[in-house]
């Protein structure tokens, strides 16, 4: 392996660790970014790199991000991730799974692991017959936390939207606050029908267009090409679809009071954070307002290595929490200049015990 620690998303990391079975033919990385608060917890990519070294950066970058994450959830693991190298083809052998859960076993709980782009439930099941340290695996009873974590991620956001629009615009009803939506697949969806039960006004975008308009249907709400959603004029843009859309030209052309949705790495570079509180835009940092979902599956894996069945009601009561945690962000952003993207870094690795 190249000298990751000179990659510049190098941040001490605690391990980074590579991952060769001849036999399956399996190459991965782990990386375990802060276990402060407990386990490396973050999910499993498998990728085809153009390059080894972009895989480096990637979970050298995504297990620094659940550090964050999983800290401002308030949950009582770390950050860790996992790539696999999947050759162009993609080819995924139950063997590979197989040595892949078997590395997990052999760090002995101090990474678990989880679903992540390209790795199905399916293949975390896999994985789970050869490591106990795996988080969001499928439940049969919807009284428990875990399974799909996208209608949970989906409860915060919704919860999150809530929390700005009082902060931002002093309303305590969302009843005819305009939301422009973008993505309305499982949380993008999942949103959707909560803001519309509070008589939100929706305005729908996904490249399925056939998706957003048998939603807005249902909803009453309204739809627009993907290539416009990013300028309809709105009380509140919730991007739920792709990452870096917050970009120079993305922002330019925003005309909305807030920016609040699930997608994972909304900002194209962290200069972008301060672009849009230069224009008045009061964002929610993505990974504070989406961990719904993390909050489940992570609730359901501790119950599940204590052998105790996970109340739902926990669930919902920690996702609940998001709201405070946004507007402690947002205060302490006004009071002291610094954007919100900022101030949610700065507790995140104060909560890791780093930073100054
Ligand atoms: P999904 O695949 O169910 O839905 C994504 C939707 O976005 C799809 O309907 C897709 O057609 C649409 N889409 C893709 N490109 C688009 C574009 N350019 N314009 C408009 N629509 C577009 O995925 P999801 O689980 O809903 O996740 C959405 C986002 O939220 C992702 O960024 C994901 O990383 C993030 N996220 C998801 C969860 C979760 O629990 N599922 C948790 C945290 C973060």
């Amino acid at each position: 392996m190249s000298a990751f620690w000179t990659e510049p998303d190098f941040d001490d990391h605690e391990l980074v660790q590579l991952v060769r079975d001849e036999q399956s033919g399996l190459t991965a990385l782990i990386a375990l970014h802060s276990t402060h608060c407990g386990p490396g917890a973050g999910g499993t990519r498998f990728w085809h790199y153009a390059e080894p070294k972009a895989a480096i950066r990637d979970v050298l970058r995504l297990s620094r991000g659940m550090s964050y994450k999983n800290a401002m959830a308030g949950l009582p693991v770390g950050g860790g991730k996992a790539v696999i190298l999947a050759d162009e083809q993609r080819t995924k052998t139950p063997e590979m799974l197989a040595a892949f859960g078997d590395a997990v076993e052999a760090l002995g709980g101090r990474y678990v692991t989880a679903e992540d782009v390209g790795i199905s439930e399916k293949d975390m099941v896999a994985v789970a017959e050869r490591t106990q340290y795996v988080s969001g695996l499928p439940t049969t009873d919807d009284d428990e936390a875990g399974g799909d974590p996208g209608p949970f991620t989906a409860m915060g956001i919704y919860h999150g939207i809530k929390a700005a629009v009082e902060h931002k615009l002093g309303k305590d009803s969302l009843s005819g606050v305009h939301v422009a939506i973008q993505g309305v697949g499982s949380v993008g969806g999942g949103v959707a029908r909560l803001l519309a039960q509070d008589g939100a006004k929706l305005t729908l975008s996904d490249i399925d267009q056939r998706r957003a308009q048998d939603l807005a249907q249902q909803l009453g709400a309204k739809t627009v090409a993907p290539e416009s959603i990013m300028s309809v004029s709105c009380d509140v843009f919730s991007p739920n679809a792709l990452g870096a859309i917050l970009d120079d030209d993305g922002i330019a052309r925003l005309d909305c009071a807030i920016v609040a949705g699930g997608a994972n790495n909304q900002l194209a570079r962290e200069a972008h954070g301060k672009l849009l509180s230069d224009r008045d835009i009061l964002y929610a940092p993505d990974y504070v307002i989406n961990a719904g979902g993390i909050i489940s599956v992570t609730l359901e894996y501790l119950c599940r290595q204590h052998s105790e069945n996970c109340d739902i009601n926990e669930v919902r009561r920690r996702i609940a929490q998001i709201p405070g945690r946004l507007k402690e962000i947002w205060q302490e952003s006004e009071e002291s200049g610094v954007p919100s993207h900022a101030v949610a870094n700065a507790m995140a690795q104060k909560l890791i015990g780093r930073g100054a």
